[in-house]
């Protein structure tokens, strides 16, 4: 009898199964954008390796992630704001560039110390920035202190890094780990890389921060997720204490960022938020990743983005605003002690939660 191969097995299975899912789902978009406009920009505040710093977020829009053209990850909602046709020219993304300086003129005091460009995609995939771009940007900002740009771990190498280091900037790669769970990351985020591909592009990252000596440092920021789809509470929580305990232990990732998922359009998660089941992670749960993991030798940052709301992370509606001021609190300070002083009725509910929430029952509450 003859064997299948590998490729017939997936079909309909697995990642070829997400990915069919994905497909249809985000083919439901109807909005297009301009290439000549970034994504998003906004300035904040954000806690490095050298202090809080002024920063300039940049929201480049490129064309989109190919991973999400094929289908991609279950909560991924960016490619539905991405340009149709799928690529961006060396002069469109320039002009998007100018419309963030311009922006930071208009809002800032003074030029941001931290840029940080996101792409929803890989700012390092020479087919979503070329590297003249990525020279060019790298020029534009040569006189702040440090870039973080955002790419798949395939993408990062110490070259690529250099073209920012070079100029004595501080240079980190933020990479969507999402867990340090393979099975995880596989089967409930869909997405395709491994572990192993992040450790991988840390050591490219050590190796840059050497080749740039005393006048620069090169670093991996990594990007975990809070609660992918299918996890209960717990496990969702057990999960994340493991993942930022590994990143934090890999050399060369400096600070790891928890996400907690939220539900955005166009997703796997927004069909099964839809279908009653999913439920964001409660903020108690961030809050207390948080606690757990103080002090492992890294930065631990979580930015609750939509907290409060049902399709973000949230608690109970009374406590949300305390819970999440006391979280971002947490990032700048890094002390664990700001959660004594909040608690709320609902924290009973929540250890209900992750006492009794099972695979088959979840989620167990709004
Ligand atoms: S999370 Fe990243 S890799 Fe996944 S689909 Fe979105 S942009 Fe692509
Ligand atoms: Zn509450």
């Amino acid at each position: 009898m003859s064997q299948p191969t590998p490729d017939v097995y997936e079909q309909g299975k697995g990642m070829d199964a997400h990915n069919q899912v994905m497909r249809e789902i985000r083919s439901r978009k109807e909005a297009s954008y301009d290439p000549h406009e970034p994504t998003r920009v906004w300035l904040d505040e954000d806690n490095t390796p050298t202090g809080v710093k002024q920063s300039l977020t940049i929201i480049l829009n490129t064309g989109g992630c190919r991973w999400a053209r094929a289908g991609g990850c279950t909560m991924c909602g960016y490619v539905a704001e991405s340009v149709d046709g799928g690529s961006v020219s060396h002069e469109a993304l320039m002009n998007q560039i100018d419309v963030c300086l311009e922006h930071e003129e208009e809002n800032g005091d003074e030029p941001a110390e931290l840029i940080k460009i996101y792409t929803s995609g890989s700012f390092l995939d020479e087919r979503e920035v070329g590297a003249e771009t990525r020279r060019a940007i790298a020029d534009t900002f040569a006189d702040r202190e440090r870039m973080v740009v955002e790419s798949l771990p395939d993408f990062v190498d110490r070259e690529k890094i250099g073209d920012f280091t070079q100029y004595g900037v501080d240079t980190d790669v933020a990479i969507g780990l999402e867990t340090a769970t393979d099975r995880v990351r596989h089967d409930c985020v869909n997405k395709y890389f491994d572990f192993a591909d992040f450790e991988d592009a840390c050591t490219e990252a050590a190796v840059a921060d050497e080749d740039a000596g005393s006048e620069a440092d090169a670093g991996i920021k990594a990007y975990l997720l809070m609660k992918p789809p299918f996890l209960t509470e717990s496990e969702a929580v057990e999960d994340m204490i493991s993942s930022i305990e590994r990143c934090a232990d890999v050399e060369g990732c400096h600070t790891v960022s928890m996400n907690p998922c939220n539900v955005q359009r166009y997703t796997m998660v927004d069909e099964l938020y839809f279908n009653d089941g999913y439920r964001p992670p409660w903020l108690w749960s961030v809050a207390h990743v948080l606690e757990e993991t103080a002090d492992v030798d890294a930065i631990v940052v979580s930015d609750p983005v939509g907290h409060g709301s049902d399709r973000g992370p949230h608690n109970c509606q009374e406590c949300d605003d305390l819970v999440q001021k006391a979280i971002k609190d947490f990032d700048l300070r890094q002390d664990p002690t700001v959660f004594e002083q909040v608690s709320c009725e609902c924290e009973l509910t929540w250890e209900v939660v992750m006492e009794r929430e099972r695979g088959f029952n979840q989620p167990l509450t709004r």
